[in-house]
């Protein structure tokens, strides 16, 4: 048996960049990411190693949640009517896509439930009996759930679901300027984990008015770009002011004596997306590439046999190779079972170990093992007694070259255009625009009438249109520079 054996034992996957959809069908599936044969429309399966990666992400988040002090909390799923209408726009927002239990075994409810489409007025009523005072402020908690929205565009597992997993958090602060100091603090732990340790790069920007999260006074949302050129939401923060506050009745006696109502921030962490991201950012044509630390096995081990040479001597080195690495901390796992080292190679490219050790006789006898890694697919031989600190090595270099590689390849797609004639000629060559704009909703409409779906999906906060700038589309004054893609 050869370690070089190109033998594949499933058919090879479609090319990832020219059939995207396909590649994708095909990784969740084969890799068991995902079982999309639930049979209700919109709602999917987690497999075993894709809610092993989901769990991982989790607590990644949670942990930088909790390091910025927020405390975990549980809320039911369902919301009285009465609740969800209590604020205005938040209800005409979110009215369509709104699932509702009417009955209770035969008997017909006197008031609706609905199912959180996300949890405000669920969580809001709460809190108004927990705040009276400045004392009790900041309140800063999160959970982590799944919530439910009737979809009515196509639907795609991960990426847009009638039910998806996300953590929400839910802050309350007693000035404006602690609460929007919040939003930063959001985007910061944002990057900390999507960017840095997931090498999920994103686009942050605030919505445009016409657009903003229904009831809040701002939104902001992190976009990251997939590999089939349209952009995806897989996460917000919105400063709510006291827009909710007033109505829910979240009250306290300041420092003076008086009252007054809590400034207030959400934040919407998208974890389906963030796994879809995951997988469609990083992967290629063998698989999925998994950063390390998300990554259910770490290393995997895999035998070489040869015929003439002990099983038993080969299988001793092995464990003695395995426990080093589990002694130094990490998940590792050695595939002894009767498949072909090629089987074993194809099957943990598709899993995407990020680290793979092949131990034959050759390196039994002189002390060494191969070391590939998934992310370059280049191969090293390293002695035993060097094993550790490589290792280690590439424990850090993995996610960082994952983080540099979909970085680039997110900026090298991004153009700035000043007319709509040059945004089409450039469309072939780049996917992420950016251009002056007037903020007008009928402007955005028309723009993406005229150029076949491409959006206005915010203004950048640290980019302003130059002197004299003027709108794409009406030609009018520019008042932001904005991101313009097509999206899910
Ligand atoms: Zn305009």
């Amino acid at each position: 048996m050869s370690r070089d054996s190109s033998k594949t034992v499933e058919e090879k996957l479609p090319d990832k960049k020219t059939n995207t959809s396909e590649w994708y069908s095909r990784v969740l599936q084969e890799a068991g990411i995902v079982d999309i044969r639930y049979g209700v429309k919109g709602f999917i399966v987690y497999m075993p190693y894709g809610m092993s990666i989901m769990k991982r992400i989790i607590q990644l988040y949670e942990e930088e949640l909790e390091k910025t002090g927020h405390r975990p909390i549980l809320f039911p799923v369902v919301i009285p009517e009465a609740n969800l209408r209590k604020e205005a726009e938040h209800i005409k927002g979110f009215e369509a896509e709104v699932f509702w239990i009417t009955h209770a075994g035969l008997t017909k409810l006197e008031e609706r439930l609905a199912l959180r489409p996300t949890s405000e007025t669920a969580i809001y009523p709460l809190y108004s009996l927990w705040i009276s005072s400045y004392k009790d402020l900041p309140l800063k908690a999160y959970q982590t759930v799944a919530v439910y929205r009737y979809e009515t565009k196509a639907t795609r597992p991960l990426i847009r679901g009638r039910e998806f997993l996300w953590i929400e958090t839910h802050d309350v602060f007693r000035t404006a300027e602690e609460a929007l100091r919040q939003t930063v603090e959001d985007k910061d732990i944002f990057h900390r984990v999507t960017y840095e340790v997931l090498g999920i790069p994103f686009l942050h920007v605030m919505r445009m008015d016409f657009d903003k999260f229904p009831g809040a006074e701002h939104t902001y949302a992190f976009d990251t770009l997939l590999p089939d050129g349209r952009v995806l939401q897989i996460g917000t923060t919105h400063y709510l002011g006291q827009k909710f506050s007033r109505v829910f009745e979240i009250k306290f006696h300041d420092i003076d004596g008086s009252y007054s109502y809590g400034e207030q921030t959400c934040f919407g962490i998208g974890l389906s997306r963030i796994l879809a991201s995951l997988i469609l950012v990083h992967g290629d044509n063998y698989g999925l590439v998994l950063p390390p630390r998300v990554a259910p096995i770490q290393i995997v081990i895999i035998p070489i046999p040869k015929t003439g040479f002990s099983r038993e001597r080969l299988e001793n080195y092995i464990e003695e190779v395995r426990s080093l690495l589990e002694g130094a901390g990490y998940r590792v796992y050695a595939d002894l079972s009767e498949k072909t080292p090629g089987e074993k190679f194809y099957h943990y490219d598709l899993l995407g170990i990020p680290i793979r050790i092949e131990i034959g006789p050759r390196e039994v006898e002189q002390n060494k093992v191969s070391v590939f890694r998934r992310d370059k697919r280049e191969r090293e031989i390293v002695d035993l007694g060097r094993l550790r600190e490589y290792i280690a090595y590439l424990m850090e270099d993995i996610p960082e070259t994952l983080k540099r590689r979909a970085r680039e390849e997110m900026e090298k797609n991004i153009a700035t255009v000043g007319s709509i004639d040059e945004l089409m000629e450039l469309r072939g060559s780049y996917s992420l625009f950016k251009t002056d704009f007037c903020d007008s909703e009928e402007c955005a409409e028309e723009l993406k009438t005229t150029t076949g779906g491409y959006e206005v999906r915010g203004r950048f906060l640290d980019e302003k249109p130059g002197e004299g700038a003027r709108c794409i589309v009406c030609g009018g004054e520019a008042r932001s520079r904005v991101l313009v893609a097509k999206a899910y």
